[in-house]
């Protein structure tokens, strides 16, 4: 079940402030609060689906068309072009990196490692 008190659905409805890179009428994209790498971003639906399956299931044409689009024109705005990684965590018991936040979002991420990533990696896998 989708929870609508959680950080993403909050800043989608403007209760808390989004540092964003890119927004249309289905999906927006901003910057990760935590970033483990030189550009950390992440790229949400605004429809209320709580994980990757949750959203290519059950979305509507129109989210998904708008999803991708915020997706490609958020790669543009960062100049990431063909150099990076794209990541879905889904679920709390994800066997790489567990899934924190239950509203589906890709992490886009470029360049170089920060600490952060190797920290919590070391919390993941200890
Ligand atoms: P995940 O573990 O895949 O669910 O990742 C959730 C991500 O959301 C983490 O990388 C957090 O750093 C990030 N995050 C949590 N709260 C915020 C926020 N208020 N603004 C931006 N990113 C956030």
């Amino acid at each position: 079940m989708y929870d609508k008190n959680n950080v993403f659905s909050k800043m989608i409805r403007g209760e808390i402030p989004t540092n964003k890179v890119y927004e249309n009428e289905f999906a927006m994209s901003f910057y990760d609060i935590n970033p483990m790498f030189d550009t950390h971003v992440l790229v949400i639906p605004k429809g209320p689906y709580k994980n990757i399956l949750d959203f290519s299931k059950n979305a509507s044409l129109d989210e998904v068309a708008g999803f991708w689009d915020c997706f490609n024109k958020t790669a543009d705005k960062l100049g990431v072009e063909c150099e990076f990684n794209c990541v879905a965590n889904a679920g709390a018991n994800a066997p790489f990196i567990k899934q924190s936040v239950f509203h589906f979002h890709l992490h886009l991420v470029a360049g170089n490692r920060k600490p952060a990533f190797h920290e919590q990696l070391k919390a993941e896998f200890k």
